[in-house]
């Protein structure tokens, strides 16, 4: 018997997946083959269909997430063929923006208590994590009256294209890409994490304001709001440096084969 991390009850713990298995599913229907990047430098494509587990829920919580946050969280990531497309991106209609957002924050939090060297560079800290915490198992981004988890930790989302037309998008729909993290200079600055999924690329976004203010009205770009209709931008993925690594590492890879 060991502790749930989620619900804190001791409990037989099952062997919890960092990214919910469903991800991988649909990329191995999809592609045969999944490629994974791991987080070492110099960056290097590694051709896998690991998919990392470690004992960290009890078997209530994980049809808890399954139930509340995954089926949901899946199928919008999987079936953005549904969503009305425009030249610069997607429209997402009935979003459900509690249901979402908490499906992203339980990977981030699931990444940040896993112990597997894969997500070593994920560590929130023990506040954060007890805020993400609670507000999986809560169902609710409220912290109280006042402030709510996504006015600390932002999550942007924009669909990864090659204008260039050198990788065609079923290669980028073919990456996962573990999570990344970008610290800035000073302790002021945002703390980033990237993950590529589906050819979309996930952002979180955590910075602390010394004013509450600015804690609660910071916009960033391309951030998923509380709204009914959300819209995704398409953007070039030789925008983001660790970007063109990836691919680059990719296809050293390949030519290694
Ligand atoms: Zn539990």
């Amino acid at each position: 018997m060991k502790t749930c991390r989620l619900c804190q009850n001791s409990s037989d713990l099952r062997k919890s997946h960092i990214f919910p298995r469903s991800i991988y599913k649909g990329l191995k229907k999809d592609s045969g083959q999944l490629l994974n990047l791991s987080v070492d430098k110099p960056l290097e494509a590694k051709l896998s269909n690991s998919n990392p587990t470690e004992m960290l829920l009890c078997g209530e919580c994980e049809q808890f997430l399954n139930r509340n946050y995954e089926g949901y969280g899946t199928r919008l990531l999987k079936d953005h063929q549904k969503f009305k497309k425009t030249p610069e991106g997607l429209i997402i209609k009935n979003f459900k923006f509690n249901k979402f957002y908490l499906y992203l924050i339980s990977i981030l939090w699931r990444a940040s208590e896993s112990t597997l060297h894969v997500f070593s560079n994920v560590e929130l800290g023990s506040k954060f994590n007890e805020y993400f915490r609670c507000c999986i198992l809560n169902r609710s981004t409220r912290l109280n009256t006042s402030l709510k988890l996504e006015h600390f930790c932002r999550i942007s989302m924009v669909k990864l294209v090659d204008p260039s037309g050198d990788i065609p998008p079923e290669v980028m729909r073919k990456l996962l890409m573990y999570i990344t993290k970008e610290l800035g200079t000073s302790a002021q600055d945002p703390v980033l994490f990237y993950f590529v999924v589906d050819g979309f690329l996930i952002i979180y976004y955590l910075r602390i304001f010394d004013d509450i203010h600015e804690q609660r009205t910071e916009i960033i770009a391309a951030q998923l709001t509380n709204n009914h209709r959300v819209f995704v931008p398409k953007v070039d993925y030789r925008t983001f440096k660790f970007l063109n690594q990836a691919f680059e590492a990719i296809n050293v890879y390949h030519e290694k084969k």
